[in-house]
This record gives structure tokens, sequence and C-alpha cells, in this order.
């Protein structure tokens, strides 16, 4: 929470949670008072990007003080009617950052009011306990090898190491919560998994929203668990373009397949959710190829009415082996930098909250996700390729309305995905909970304002495309957060577009009657007549765009003149440095990436292994 000096900020937050909230419900079960939704948004705030926070906090300061101004009261002093007036005028102005200030106190309030009903507040989760894991580290630490991150990459090494005998200390920035800590895609799970609270964003001239894990088993947490393997036409590009050694579809099948037993991805053993079928018939009808895909979930259907699936995170699968093999993993602790001392890697580290420690090691595997592992490596003065090609797949949304109902409390993860352009467009549906559809239908107020009495036949559908963009990953000086910039080149604003419509024909064909795209000022579509509407080419800043797939920022290969690492993840110019996580990928897979980060981060485990001899000695073990 903010510091009682900033008792201004909490009042013109809770006037602006207040306005709000009265504009989004007429539903009894979203009345006053709005306390809860002030300390949300002030508890977000608190967590946003540190670059970010002080303009942030200045545009606020200047949104409540205008009102001085206008009408010789600050914003929180004003009556509601001329709060909203004034939020109006700010959200409709031609200046990018007042546009920008509303949008983000009003999805956060928006986002907090929808929640409301299904989470009540509930006791703080209890961290996972494991004789393995530690708790309270010494100021000192050593071991043979060091993983920093445990989402795919990093859990994944750090399990194959251990059961080969290493001595692996898995170090995370973030807590250790078990699965059913909260409710999936929920609010509690932003606040206790997400990094930022799941506030990130690339900056450019079109912003694109970014989600990461932050916690034990990184990304897989939170994310929906879709499958797929790597395209043989993207190995093959990475192979010629980036000279990456052996990575044919025959070298990198056996890492396939052991990783698919390992977290059993398999089909959906009921039908999926009617959401999902909808995209499936619509493109069915349009003769376009559609499929579903596995996840990684294990499924419990005999003797029971109601079968259950149990997602196969990394906390779920290569973490418990990790700590079985007697690995061990040292939680709510952040890297901050390293450097070398004769053979041995120093690193510097902060373990939650503010207890300073060191650790010594051999070799170091970085695994901490596509922005966080180029911004490790250049604050330890590492910069070669690294941080400078990141790719994504961005994505854009329509809110589709049905007659009938589409949509439940207990829907699940729509499967789902339509491939017949792939890999320049792919769409799918996505989470669609209240909380997510009014989120969605902000360019839409009416619409959002009757969400209580029409979410069961509304359902969220996206477009993403295979971006010929690049961004970049920076360290700031004095901030922690790395900046993360992202440029969309015009044709991948044309393939947005392209995606759009494609996406509005498909849900016109499966039957909605009503489309709300995330444009500004975006009219809905009642028709097919009404695609016409829709742009050529996406206008500059005026798409709600987001990506929840980030990687390439250290492209693996031999080619020097644009890979970060060698083709199995060591770090050029580096002895015992590897990367092994989303950043190696040479560009987007165009598809969903965590089945190629899994394959990838095993075959260069094993080439590790088979290369550096066991040295294993008692004066490794960690403390
Ligand atoms: C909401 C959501 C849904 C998704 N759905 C799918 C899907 O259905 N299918 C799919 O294939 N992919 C999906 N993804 C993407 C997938 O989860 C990621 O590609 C994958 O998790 C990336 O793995 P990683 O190991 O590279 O990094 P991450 O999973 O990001 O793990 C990195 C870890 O390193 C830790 N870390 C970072 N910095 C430090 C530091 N300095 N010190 C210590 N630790 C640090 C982080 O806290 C984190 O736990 C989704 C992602 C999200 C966010």
């Amino acid at each position: 929470m903010e510091q009682p000096n900033n008792f201004w900020l909490h009042d013109a937050v809770s006037a602006l949670a207040y306005s709000f909230a009265k504009s989004n419900g007429e539903n009894p079960a979203i009345q006053p008072p709005f306390n809860d939704l002030t300390g949300f948004i002030l508890r977000q705030r608190a967590q946003m990007p540190d670059y970010l926070r002080g303009p942030m906090l200045a545009a606020t300061l200047g949104f409540d003080t205008l009102g001085l101004l206008k009408s010789g009261k600050r914003f929180h002093c004003q009556p509601p009617e001329l709060r909203q007036r004034q939020i109006t005028a700010w959200k409709n102005s031609s200046a990018g950052f007042k546009r920008d200030l509303i949008r983000y106190f009003e999805s956060l309030a928006v986002l907090a009011l929808h929640s409301r009903e299904i989470e009540q507040s509930r006791p703080a989760p209890l961290t996972v306990q494991d004789k393995n894991v530690i708790t309270s580290p010494a100021a000192e630490l050593r071991a043979e090898i060091v993983v920093i991150g445990s989402g795919p990459g990093g859990a994944i090494t750090a399990c194959l190491l251990a059961e080969t005998g290493r001595d692996v200390l898995l170090v995370e920035d973030g807590p250790f919560y078990p699965l059913t800590s909260c409710a999936p895609f929920s609010k509690d799970e932003m606040l206790q998994k997400y990094r930022n609270g799941g506030q990130t964003v690339a900056l450019g001239r079109n912003k694109i929203a970014y989600v990461e894990g932050r916690c034990v088993g990184g990304g897989s947490e939170i994310n929906s668990g879709l499958y797929h393997r790597t395209p043989p036409e993207i190995l093959e590009r990475w192979r010629k373009e980036f000279q990456v050694e052996a990575l044919s579809e025959a070298e990198m099948r056996p890492h396939f397949e052991t990783c698919e037993r390992d977290v059993s991805v398999s089909p959906l053993p009921w039908p999926a959710p009617a959401a999902s079928l909808k995209l499936h018939e619509g493109a069915t009808r349009l003769g376009w190829k559609s499929l579903e895909v596995p996840r990684w979930f294990r499924y419990t259907v005999a003797n029971t009415h109601a079968p259950k699936g149990t997602r196969q995170s990394m906390s779920e699968t290569f973490v418990p082996r990790f700590l079985r093999a007697g690995g061990k993993l040292l939680p709510q602790t952040r890297v901050q930098q390293f450097w070398q001392e004769g053979a041995k890697w120093i690193l510097e580290a902060r373990h939650h909250p503010a207890n300073a420690i060191r650790v010594m090691a051999d070799a170091v595997f970085l695994c901490a996700g596509a922005v966080q592992t180029p911004a490790l490596l250049r604050r330890s003065g590492i910069g070669r390729h690294v941080g400078d090609s990141l790719q994504m797949h961005p994505t854009i949304k329509i809110v589709a309305q049905f007659p009938e109902a589409v949509n439940a409390a207990d829907m699940g993860v729509p499967v789902h995905q339509v491939k017949e352009f792939a890999p320049r467009l792919s769409f799918g549906c996505s989470i669609s909970s209240p909380a997510y559809l009014a989120l969605g239908l902000l360019d839409h107020p009416q619409a959002a304002r009757e969400i209580t009495r029409t979410w069961t036949r509304m359902a969220i559908y996206y477009a993403m495309i295979t971006s010929e963009g690049r961004g970049s990953v920076r360290t700031l000086p004095g901030f922690r957060d790395p900046l993360v910039r992202y440029r969309l080149t015009e044709n991948d604003r044309r393939k947005l577009a392209d995606g759009l419509h494609k996406l509005a024909q498909i849900l016109f064909e499966s039957g909605a009657t009503t489309l709300y795209p995330g444009l500004a000022h975006g009219q809905k579509l009642l028709q097919s007549d009404d695609l016409a509407r829709l742009p050529e080419i996406l206008p500059d800043g005026m798409a709600s765009l987001m990506t929840i797939h980030l990687f390439s920022s250290c492209p693996m290969g031999e080619d020097p003149s644009r890979c970060a690492t060698d083709s199995f993840g060591r770090v050029h110019g580096f002895k015992n440095l590897f990367v092994n996580d989303a950043s190696l990928l040479c560009t987007a897979p165009g598809v969903n990436p965590q089945g190629s980060i899994m394959a990838l981060a095993r075959r260069n485990t094993f080439h590790f292994l088979n290369k550096i001899p066991n040295k294993l000695s008692p004066a490794h073990r960690v403390a």
C-alpha cells in the first residue's frame, strides 16, 4: 500500500474507483462500498515497473489538480457528475498519456469489480515446504551449477542436471506456491504469480501489453497449457539462417516425445467448451483448417461424475523431480548480476525482503525468460546480440455475443485453434470470465454495462500474428525493471487488420450476433456487411494489443553476426555460461512456444552433460 504522505493519491484513486464502478454496473452484486477496488488499484500501482511509477504518479497528480482550474476543487473533492465529465474528457483526449492514464485505472477497477462475486478475501496462500527448499539462506552459498529461473526452461535444466548427480542450486525470484493456491486466471493469481502484477508493457507507437510468470514454475503456472511442437519448417529456417547445429526434425523428435510424456500432453477426454466449439464450427463452415490443441494435463476420469484435470505445470512435474533428486531450490531470491573470478562465477542476489547473498558456482544456466535473461546479461556487462532481437506474437481480440449460452463459470480453457493461415495468422478462443470480458469491452462501454446480464452468451476470441517486427530489452541505470520496446512493421499492422477481419468472418459464420473488436472508438459489428468498416491496416495507437508469447532476445546459432549463444545455448565468448529458455528461439515459432522451449532445454542440457565431465565433489555441495 502507499505511504501515508500520499493520502491525496489514495483519495484520487478512490474517487476514480467509485466513478468507474458506478458507470459499470447496475447489478446488485456490484454495489458500494468499493474500498476493495481502491485497495487493489493501489497494490497494483505499487507493483508496476519502477520506471513507470514516477511518471504515473505525476500524471495522476496532474489529473487530480486539474479539477482546481476547472471547478475550484480537486478531482477527488468534486461531485460525481463533474468527476465523470473530467474522466470522459481525458478518455477521449487526443493526448495519448491522458487516454493511457484513464485506461490504466479503469481496467484495474473493472477487473476488481467483476472479480468480486467469485473472489472473496482469502487468507494468504501457504508456500510449499520441502527439506530441499532453502527458506533462510546463508550469506554465501556454493554449488557446482546454478540455474537462474524455474520456468519450463530452468525447471527442466535443473531437474535433468540433478538427476544425473550434479550439485544444482535453482534460484527463483518468485515465491513457491502450489498450483492450487488460487483460482486459475483470477485476480488473485495476478497478485501472487505474475511479474509486476501483470502490468508489463512493450512501449512503442503501438503499446503491447505482455505478461510473465514470477513464481516457482514461471509461466507454466499461469498459462493455458496448449502444446505444439516447433513446426519443421521453422526448425529448418533456424538451421539455415542462424546456422544452428543438430536441429533437424529427426534430431529434435526424441526431445519432443520425452517432454510430451513427462508432462502428459493429451487431448481433452470430454467435449471442448461451447465457446471453443463455436470457433471450430465457424472455421469448418468456411472450409478453414481448425484443430483441437492438446494440453499438458493429467486427467482423472474413472469412478467420478465430475472428471477433473490438473495442469502439469513445472511445480507439478519437473520441480518435484528436481527436489527428489537432491537439487536445492532457493525461491524468493532475485539474482541481480554476476561476474567471473578465475574459473568461478559469482552471483550477487537478494533474498526477499532484503537479504544480500552471494552464490559461487562453476557453471551458470540463465533461464529467467525472454525479458529477464537479456536484462540480467546486460546488467552483468554482457551485451553482444543480447536483447536486440526480441520477438513476440502480437494479438488482437474480439468479444463475440451469441444468441445462446456459450460460457459458464466452469467453462475451462478453450482448446481449438484455426491454422488455415498459419504461421502468418492463428485464431483461438481465450479465457472469458466476466472480469476478462469486462476488460475486453473497455472500448464498448454500453456493452460492458450489461455484462452481468449477457456474459454467459459471450466469449473472447483472438487473432495472433507471426510478426516481422523487432523489440529490444534494455536496463536503465537506477531502475530494477527492464525497458522493453517493440516496433510493429507496416506489414504487421496489415496482418493484424486482416486477422481481425478473418476472425470476424469465422464468428459470424458460427452464429455470433454482435462482435466488439478491440479498437479504440471501434463500432460493434452486427452483420457480415459491417466487416467493410474494419480498417485494412491497423491505425497506430488505436488497437488494444497484447501478447503472452515472448522469445528470441538471445538467439542461438553459429552465425556470429546475429547470435548471442552457440547452437546449444553457451554464451559466445564465455566458458560455462549458458542460456536455456525462450530467449534462444531464433525467431517467432508461429505456435504456442512452451513445447519448443522444453525440447530445446532438454537437448541443450544433454549436450552439456555429454561435453562436460562430472566434476561433483563434496566441496561443491550447496550449504
Ligand atoms: C497467461 C499465459 C498463457 C500462456 N499460454 C501458453 C500456452 O497455452 N502454451 C504455450 O506453449 N505457452 C504459453 N504461454 C507462454 C509460456 O508460458 C512461456 O513461453 C514459458 O513459460 C517461457 O518459459 P521460460 O522458461 O523461458 O521463462 P519463464 O516461464 O518466464 O520463467 C522464468 C522464471 O525466471 C524467474 N526469474 C526472472 N528473473 C530472475 C532473476 N533475476 N533471478 C531469479 N529468477 C528470475 C522468473 O520469476 C520466472 O519464474 C503462456 C504465457 C502466459 C503468461
